[in-house]
């Protein structure tokens, strides 16, 4: 019953990184296309590693004592019309509906600080009232994509907003960095995913925001994916939506605010990041299973073998085990089909293993093979496990640093964008020299790091003053 042919990626991640994506998530069984255009379909074992995500992030907001709440789908036009810049901003991406008996259309959000700001209008009085801080997971739309890619780009996705507000631009500040720490913290330490972190540039900068932090990866086909932004809203949607307090003074004061988020995408990251020509790597820390254990079982001694495999899992309490009992499919056949689904680590179980008191363990990552005693089995997989997490970040990191080219003439900067690289060069900031950028060459600032030492150079592009560098390329 061979069916490797069949289920098995045909094409070679490096050369054709659109099509090896497309199978790696279709066939790995994560997701799938869906009827409806733009949109679709997380599998089970897609929306597990989502809500391994959201069990992990859940457990950051509860230790910073943000809550979480659930607001409408649907925003009324004349919200979404208060904050000027927003509506502007969101003004091509946003599905309108309007019911037989209605008199106004309503927005299906494409994001919803407007909807969330209404209810903060009218919950805020007094600085006893904040900080009021309040996160929703959920499903948001954006009605301009036509051509899903898989978790990466779709009309309708899933992911988080926090919405806070409070007294003092200062606690406004601490907090949308704060975040953006967690979310480097989410990338690099549970997705093996390393990131760049920094300031949006004004062009990139959220619609109705001061400042946009960001972080960014980079994937093997030389593109950027934004993974997590946090916006610092300052006062103007307090302004716009009539959100203002008491202070201790007594006197009326407006707010500051921020929101941030991130999005099923970064299933699709780790997805890229790791993946290799026979199909899935997912990073211990996020994969459903951890390890597949795999009884080798011939007619003879089946019991035994089977029970061996129900004490070893047992042993294994705290890990995500799955024990492959499916009958009629070869040892072999299973192998390819758990290495194709991105299990960390497989455990073969066959009657000369228990002759000999010990486990084979295979690492997805590698390939390698390890025999284990079977008495060491427990420490060892949690040795294994951690290696391979740290396997997998350090080999992305490498990656990351050696596609970074410094430039500092146009020419420099063409080639290193043409090259598949990061440009990392001198930028003025200026959002008409950046779309000059963006129309000649279809790359974009993505990022400007933080803690940069000031010294005037030359912008990259104009040649104005730029006392700043930013990171250069092509985007998803
Ligand atoms: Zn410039």
């Amino acid at each position: 019953m061979e069916k490797k042919d069949i289920r098995g990626i045909t094409v070679n991640k490096e050369q054709d990184m659109p099509e090896w994506y497309g199978q790696v998530v279709v066939k790995g069984e994560l997701a799938d296309y869906s009827p409806v255009r733009g949109t679709m379909i997380i599998r089970p074992y897609g929306y597990s590693i989502w809500e391994g995500i959201m069990g992990y992030f859940n457990g950051i907001l509860k230790k910073r004592g943000v809550q979480n709440a659930y607001f409408p789908v649907f925003i009324p036009k004349k919200f979404f019309e208060k904050e000027a810049e927003h509506a502007k901003g969101f003004a091509p991406e946003v599905a309108w509906v309007k019911g037989k008996d209605e008199e106004e259309s309503l927005a299906l959000r494409p994001t919803s600080e407007t909807i969330i700001y209404d209810s903060y209008s009218r919950w805020i009085r007094s600085h006893r009232d904040l900080p009021l801080r309040i996160n929703q997971w959920c499903n948001i739309i954006r009605w301009e994509v036509k051509d899903v890619k898989l978790f990466l780009r779709s009309r309708e996705f899933l992911w988080q907003e926090g919405h806070c507000v409070y007294e003092s631009r200062e606690e406004c500040d601490k907090e949308t960095l704060g975040i953006l720490d967690e979310y480097e913290k989410l990338l690099q330490e549970i997705l093996a995913v390393p990131v760049i972190k920094g300031m949006k540039s004004r062009m990139e900068t959220f619609a109705g925001a001061e400042y946009t932090t960001t972080i960014e990866a980079f994937m093997p086909d030389g593109k950027f994916l934004q993974c997590g932004t946090s916006h610092n809203l300052g006062q103007g949607f307090a302004k716009a939506f009539g959100i203002s307090f008491l202070g201790k003074d007594k006197e009326s004061h407006l707010p500051w605010q921020n929101s941030w988020g991130f999005s099923t995408r970064l299933i699709g990251a780790a997805v890229m990041q790791h993946g290799d020509d026979k199909g899935l790597i997912l990073p211990p820390k996020i994969a459903p299973i951890q390890a597949v254990i795999v009884p080798i079982v011939f007619d003879e001694g089946k019991e035994e073998i089977l029970k061996e495999c129900a004490r070893i899992r047992k042993a294994l309490g705290s890990f995500r085990i799955h024990i492959d009992s499916r009958e009629g499919y070869s040892p072999g056949w299973k192998y390819n089909d758990w290495e194709l689904k991105g299990v960390p680590l497989r455990i073969e179980i066959g009657p000369k293993d228990i002759e000999k008191k010990r486990v084979v363990i295979a690492r997805r990552d590698t390939g390698e093979k390890i025999d284990v005693k079977d008495s060491a089995v427990k420490a060892k997989i949690a040795e294994i496990l951690d290696d391979i997490q740290n396997h997998l970040f350090t080999r992305a990191h490498e990656k990351l640093k050696h596609s970074i080219v410094e430039t500092s003439s146009w020419e420099q900067f063409l080639k290193a964008i043409e090259g598949k690289k990061i440009a990392f060069s001198p930028f003025c900031g200026s959002v008409q020299c950046e779309e000059a950028i963006k129309e000649k060459t279809s790359a974009n600032s993505r990022c400007i790091p933080f803690g940069q030492k000031e010294e005037l150079k030359r912008c990259i592009h104009c040649g104005k003053d730029a006392y700043s560098s930013a990171y250069f390329g092509k985007c998803y």
